[in-house]
């Protein structure tokens, strides 16, 4: 028989796929001593079966019964019991954390008798009352599905009745009272009255939590954070400890370090006499674990000694919930805790420093993706601001935006293209779309743990929150600053996250202090430091070289500072831009050999000097240089535009102009597939002598430079080779110019000839292919375009997010290789280009070479180099090592 149900103290924390986070770490810290109060888990293996069959499977009844039993046993006392009761938590518990996703239920076992039990054995009616109409509460909106403003709206009613705003200033006749009302709300929204049998709730309450693994919002997260829909969540049922017990009770949250900075200390926040909920809501104002220790010091002694426990035995910050029952700690949960990029970076070094863990593993910590984050710009400390307000600095970054009261307008102005901030008192599960789409998220209430914060950071999004400066109204949409202005709804405001600074208007950004220290720029920053650590253990670890993507010097030159060792891709197409149009025209239209050679002739010398600058700035780097790829329409004037212009000039009797020639080129040269038209290679061969001048145009600035003392390594790239033919006639014509150049120049250039290989044919025919090309480079985006079948400019924007809702491919392919398919392409051309020529370079220039992911699949098989824009480089350099690892 299967077993469904686990005792806490059967478990560990690598049993979170059958546990889910929650109940492996709950075991864990039960198998460490620490003080947990005493349950059960049942497994995520119930949850996909009650997910299959629409029903909870049969053993499981029993099982809980059976453990349930146990419990009871344990702590001597019987669910829901007259006298004195014994009340659980059902909690939710996936394999991935998904904060305010699933459901938790408080204080099951109450009812209309345990709770004189429960006020007769606490000695205190208030805190029994309280505690009733929290379960009511909780069980009404989360499992009997009716909106939690209903119960809300009825406590306000009665807090106004007191004439009181705090929760803790209603007595115990205010609380029976309301427990009178919710069960009449229950009655009425729900169609049923709330279940008094303890049993029955809890199965209710396993139930609603299975359930809550499909509601919207979770799925939505799902999507989101890319975690897989199939896993399912475990519940765990634990014994109550009660928090909301008086001032010598309360409950809190706490980090071992700060996960917004990283810095070293144990940071949190605690709520005297309140229960769990209340602190991640902010309800009420927390204070900080420093003054937890005025008004708790036994229990704040003892979580200082377990958090440091905790770290050493995680090897990580960890991140802890905690409950003081009358002066009593209780462990309720941990977890290796989230942290924004620059907390990862700072921690990661930081322990590798206290020896807790190796150089490896602290790489292993960090991601390419966070380092991206920590290189985007910042506010410019120089530029005029307004700071109307200041809150915590709750997740990173320089957001500016209009100020949106609610997540719906959000995603409204988001679809139209415009920047929000999100502005709300505080954040629920209902604001994750518009936190998505928000540029930053602002809130008024909450601390760096509240759910704002905490779901902010999870996206690497801004969030400034807990400003208490601001009086948010959302209903009347504007936002009052205490001795400031007021705010509507689309006024612009700026929020920096890392220092929880709001201001009026928009603030320029400047460059981040990572990337002034990738420019050369030293600081004494601590980030700084650790970002420069852990980047010189990546070089130090990666087999894979990292080139960029540049057409022009000043971004070679800036990439090389980044630590590009080549440039992967240089484009020509650019050249032929601006004032050139003209002669691209010129060799466009003319009538003969002699037209063409005259308008290739007057290209040359400026395609020259612009490989000269590009090879000095890459000067000792090898430099591969791609002949000219778009189909050559692209470099003609607009139809319609044309059109008009001839039929004026018709109508002036001019019949025979240069505009006349370009309309009939346009037309004679329109394709309905461009994509697939006359492009590449099939240019060079099409339009004799444009290959052989770009050829010697960089052969000759090569030779200048090897002339003036320079190192010039060009690498000639051909473009949308499908057959060896293809790439043999142009290699044969570019080696008779590279003859004569040096004949010419009297200088021996070192170059190789190579091939892009970017079409399905090239993949499968790479042996052929590698009989004659010195390297390949792999076009990843057409190759990503001729595989699937589908153009990245139509679709992406068409039905790609309906094929991301149908899964049919789990991100972009264009985003990310889709390694299954067009990487077998890759794995193919790799495989059978060595075996033709072992000394066979090969390199990735598509827009794969930034991504992380991809990069350790071209690790993986094998590539030389990969080759991204610019600002990429680190972050490959950083991906590169730690796909070595
Ligand atoms: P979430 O996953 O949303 O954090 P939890 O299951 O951790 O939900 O429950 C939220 C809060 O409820 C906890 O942080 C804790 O304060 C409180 N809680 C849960 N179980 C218990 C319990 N057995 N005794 C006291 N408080 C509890
Ligand atoms: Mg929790
Ligand atoms: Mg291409």
């Amino acid at each position: 028989m299967t077993t469904f149900v686990h005792d806490f103290a059967d478990g560990n924390k690598d049993q979170k796929d059958l546990l889910g986070g929650k109940g492996a770490n709950l075991a864990e810290m039960t198998n460490l001593g620490l003080p947990v109060p005493p349950g059960f888990t049942i497994d995520t293996e119930a949850c996909k079966a009650y997910l299959a069959e629409g029903a909870e499977p049969a053993e499981l009844a029993g099982q809980v019964t059976e453990r349930l039993a146990a419990l009871e046993k344990t702590m001597g006392r019987t669910l829901g019991d007259a006298e004195d009761p014994l009340l659980v938590s059902v909690r939710s518990g996936a394999k991935f954390s998904m904060p305010g996703m699933m459901e938790t239920v408080l204080n099951v076992g109450l009812n209309d008798r345990s709770v004189h039990g429960l006020a007769a054995a606490s000695k205190d009616e208030r805190f029994a009352w309280d505690s009733y109409r929290r379960l009511i509460q909780m069980f009404g909106s989360t499992v009997l599905d009716i909106d939690h403003l209903v119960f809300a709206r009825a406590l306000d009613d009665a807090k106004r009745a007191r004439g009181t705003e705090a929760d803790l200033d209603l007595d115990e006749e205010d609380l029976k009272r309301l427990v009178g009302t919710f069960q009449g709300l229950v009655t009425e929204h729900a169609g049923r009255d709330f279940p008094q049998d303890p049993r029955e709730q809890l199965d209710l309450a396993v139930r609603a939590v299975f359930d809550s693994w499909n509601t919207e919002r979770a799925v939505l997260y799902r999507r989101q954070e890319r975690i897989p829909e199939d896993l399912g969540t475990a519940v765990n049922v634990q014994a109550m400890v009660f928090g909301n017990r008086g001032m010598d009770s309360g409950s809190g949250v706490a980090f071992t370090r700060d996960p917004a900075s990283g810095a070293q200390g144990e940071y949190g926040d605690y709520l005297q006499n309140a229960q769990g909920e209340d602190v991640v809501a902010g309800i009420r104002n927390t204070v900080s674990l420093a003054d937890m220790q005025e008004v708790a010091p036994g229990p704040h002694a003892e979580l200082l000694r377990i958090m440091a426990t905790l770290e050493h035995h995680y090897r990580d910050m960890c991140d802890i919930e905690f409950t003081v029952e009358n002066d009593k700690l209780w462990m309720l949960q941990t977890r290796v805790g989230k942290r924004t990029p620059e907390a990862a970076f700072r921690i990661a070094v930081h322990m590798a420093d206290e020896g807790l863990i190796d150089l490896d593993e602290a790489l292993r910590r960090v991601t390419g993706a966070q380092l991206a984050q920590l290189m985007f710009p910042r506010f410019d400390e120089d530029a005029p601001r307004d700071l109307i307000a200041k809150g915590m600095n709750a997740s990173p970054g320089a957001a500016v935006g209009k100020v949106v009261f609610d997540s719906h307008t959000a995603v409204e102005w988001a679809e139209r293209g415009e920047d929000v901030i999100l502005v709300r008192q505080e954040t629920n599960p209902d604001d994750l779309h518009g936190m998505m789409v928000a540029r930053g998220v602002l809130t008024s209430r909450g601390g760096k743990t509240s759910h704002a914060a905490v779901v902010a950071r999870g996206m690497g999004r801004t969030c400034v929150c807990g400003a208490e400066a601001l009086d948010v109204d959302a209903e009347r949409k504007r936002v009052k600053v205490r001795r400031g202005p007021t705010l509507g709804e689309g006024d612009v405001i700026s929020i920096d996250g890392s220092t929880g600074e709001v201001f009026a208007g928009e603030v320029p950004v400047a460059d981040s202090l990572v990337v002034r220290y990738f420019e050369g720029e030293e600081a004494d920053d601590d980030l700084v430091h650790s970002v420069r650590r852990l980047m010189e253990h990546a070089d130090s670890r990666r087999r894979l070289h990292v080139r960029t993507n540049a057409d022009k010097a000043g971004d070679a030159s800036r990439a090389r500072r980044f630590g590009a060792e080549g440039i992967g891709l240089c484009r020509t197409e650019h050249m032929f831009l601006g004032e050139r149009r003209e002669l691209v025209e010129h060799l466009i239209v003319a009538e003969d050999d002699a037209g063409q050679e005259a308008a290739l002739a007057a290209l040359l010398p400026l395609q020259r000097q612009d490989f000269e600058e590009i090879l000095e700035a890459m000067d000792g780097l090898p430099v591969t240089i791609r002949l000219i790829d778009p189909p050559l329409h692209e470099f003609l004037p607009d139809y319609t535009e044309l059109s008009v212009q001839v039929a004026l000039e018709d109508e002036r009797g001019n019949e025979d102009t240069h505009h006349h020639k370009l309309l009939d080129a346009v037309k004679r040269l329109h394709e309905q597939n461009p994509m697939l038209g006359l492009r590449g290679v099939r240019l060079g061969i099409a339009i004799p002598g444009l290959f052989t001048m770009q050829a010697r145009a960089i052969l000759e600035a090569a030779a200048a430079r090897i002339a003036a003392g320079g190192d010039a390594r060009p690498e000639i790239m051909i473009p949308l080779v499908a057959t060896v033919r293809e790439l043999d006639i142009v290699r044969r014509e570019i080696a008779a110019v590279a003859e004569q150049v040096q004949q010419e120049t009297g200088v021996d250039i070192a170059h190789k000839v190579g091939t892009m290989i970017e079409l399905p044919r090239a993949a499968v025919t790479a042996a052929e292919i590698a009989g004659i090309a010195q390297f390949f480079s792999f076009g990843t985006n057409d190759l990503t375009q001729m595989t699937w079948g589908f153009s990245r400019d139509d679709v992406e924007a068409s039905f790609f997010s309906t094929y991301l809702e149908h899964g049919v491919f789990p991100v972009s392919p264009f985003e990310s290789l889709d390694t299954d398919g067009v990487g077998a392409l890759v794995r193919m051309a790799v495989e059978r280009g060595r075996e033709a020529r072992a000394d066979l370079h090969l390199g990735i220039c598509g827009e794969h070479g930034g991504d992380p992911h991809s990069i350790h699949f071209f690790d993986e098989v094998g590539l030389d180099y990969v080759s991204c824009s610019p600002f990429r480089v680190p972050v490959a350099r950083l991906e590169a090592g730690r796909s070595a690892l």
